[in-house]
């Protein structure tokens, strides 16, 4: 066993890329990486000691936790024993039960509710004939997702009036669903809130979100100010409070003629934030870090006036080991390159809104080369 040191050791269930950036930011501060995934070619190996177990081997669990001072997650899909075995001999992250809700779209709905926090108007699935009257409240204008593992689009269905149920149904055999009725929004947001174990709480400013087929593409940030930005902090904190969160928890929401509806909470760092890297005083890695050692949380401010960040899905764009433009930054996560998962984003940051935009189309320029 590694004897513990003033530096203290931050162990990650699960090695992906958010691992990998939390412990890159998590390195100038003196903190030393354990990342634990069943994949031998997690890229957070890339960055620090990777332990390759599944989430089931306790053995492997007993020897990381006993390693680390705190963990914490690089994904909400962890399974909650192996985060409530690794809780009982080190401290954690935010807490496990936290994490039981977030897998789960019905738990998570049904706190929303209990706090009286809008969302899409829903129905549990977990039947055929439950589809049908789910479809047909929903006018056939809607999304059926899975309640567990879904995650960037996948394990979602788009039901519309074309939608052939029984075919639908036949194909994705059975399993436990809901269906949320269509929200026509304006735009899509979400809030970062970082909270540390004192309940102190900072908001980063408010990203704007656009996706494609469920996946993330674009963050830009600061979104537009308007009438429901008071209130989307307002429900953030709700839900933090409620929790006793500790950490970055994020929470993406729908803005529509009528007010914002929630769809759901990341508890974790998340993509929506990988501007704050360059674009915040303080990253969103280092203010989760922070927060779950109790430190005290870094400045959420800007650190120029705008930011925006696109991702890079699929394939790493030629030219980004290329090229060198001022306010332009690459991230190549290490990762192969597959349809539709994420291998990399670009960072743009920029004093002004028209900066910001000419300096978007010239990294749009050069992501096509
Ligand atoms: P999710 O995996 O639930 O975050 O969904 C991914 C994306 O699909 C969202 O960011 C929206 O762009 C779209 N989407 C999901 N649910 C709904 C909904 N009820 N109404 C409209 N769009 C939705």
């Amino acid at each position: 066993m590694t004897e513990k040191t003033v530096f203290p050791t931050i162990g990650i269930l699960g090695g992906g890329q958010l691992a990998q950036m939390l412990a890159l930011d998590g390195y100038p501060l003196g903190f030393r990486f354990i990342f634990f995934d069943p994949t031998a070619d997690a890229c957070a190996g890339l960055v620090g000691d990777l332990m390759v177990a599944d989430y089931g081997n306790e053995i492997a669990l007993d020897e990381f936790a006993k390693k680390c001072d705190f963990v914490t997650y690089d994904f909400e899909n962890v399974p909650v024993e192996a985060a409530e075995f690794v809780a009982k001999r080190s401290a954690i992250f935010p807490h496990p039960k936290v994490l039981e809700i977030a897998q789960d779209r019905l738990k998570e709905k049904l706190l929303f509710k209990s706090l009286d926090i809008p969302i899409a108007e829903f129905h549990s699935v977990d039947s055929y004939s439950e589809l049908l009257f789910a479809a047909k409240s929903c006018g056939h204008d809607g999304f059926l997702k899975t309640r567990r593992l879904g995650y960037d689009g996948k394990g979602q269905h788009r039901i519309t009036e074309k939608t052939d149920l029984k075919e639908l149904w036949a194909e994705i055999d059975g399993g436990s669903f809901v269906l949320e009725h269509a929200v026509n929004f304006i735009r899509e947001i979400s809030v970062i809130v970082v909270r540390n174990v004192h309940g102190e709480t900072q908001f980063y400013p408010l990203c704007e979100n656009k996706h494609k087929n469920g996946i993330l593409t674009t963050t830009l940030v600061p979104a537009k100010p308007s009438q429901v930005s008071a209130t989307a902090y307002e429900y953030a904190q709700k839900i933090a409070d409620t929790l006793s969160y500790v950490g970055v928890l994020v929470i993406e929401m729908f803005e529509t003629q009528d007010g914002l509806y929630i769809n759901e909470m990341a508890p974790r760092v998340h993509n929506s934030g990988h501007w704050s890297i360059e674009g915040a005083v303080t990253s969103q890695f280092e203010n989760h870090l922070r927060a779950g050692m109790g430190l005290s949380i870094g400045s959420t401010q800007m650190s120029l006036g705008y930011s925006a960040m696109i991702n890079w899905i699929g394939e790493i764009p030629k030219i980004a080991l290329n090229t060198k433009e001022k306010g332009i930054y690459w991230h190549i996560y290490g990762k192969q390159e597959r349809k539709g998962r994420k291998v990399g984003h670009s960072t743009v940051v920029a004093d002004n809104a028209e900066d910001l935009h000419k300096k978007v189309v010239k990294l749009a320029e050069l992501l096509q080369k």
